[in-house]
């Protein structure tokens, strides 16, 4: 049951470890994200496939596809056009 090997690396740097738990996976990953701002990937070598799907599904950083992280700046330009609308009411 020790076979698994869960790869964490980076979409935008060459960061890459390799560990044996889940957990501690987890925990490089979301710590590298935090400290870079990178996006980070894991792969999981088992046995079980299964694992890897449901821990895609659980969701390793909570941002479902990469460019998500965008929307924010995005939204924050439209701000804009709220001032338009306070001209309007009077
Ligand atoms: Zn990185």
């Amino acid at each position: 049951m020790s076979d698994t090997h869960i790869t964490v690396t980076c979409t935008n740097c060459s960061f890459e470890t390799t560990f044996s738990r889940l957990s501690a996976a987890r925990v490089a990953l979301a710590d590298h994200e935090r400290a870079t701002g990178h996006t980070a990937n894991w792969t999981i070598d088992s046995l079980s496939p299964g694992i890897e799907r449901a821990g895609e599904e659980a969701g390793v950083c909570g941002i479902p596809g990469s460019s998500a992280a965008d929307s924010p700046l995005v939204r924050s330009e439209s701000r804009d056009a709220s001032d338009v609308r306070s001209t309007d009411a009077e």
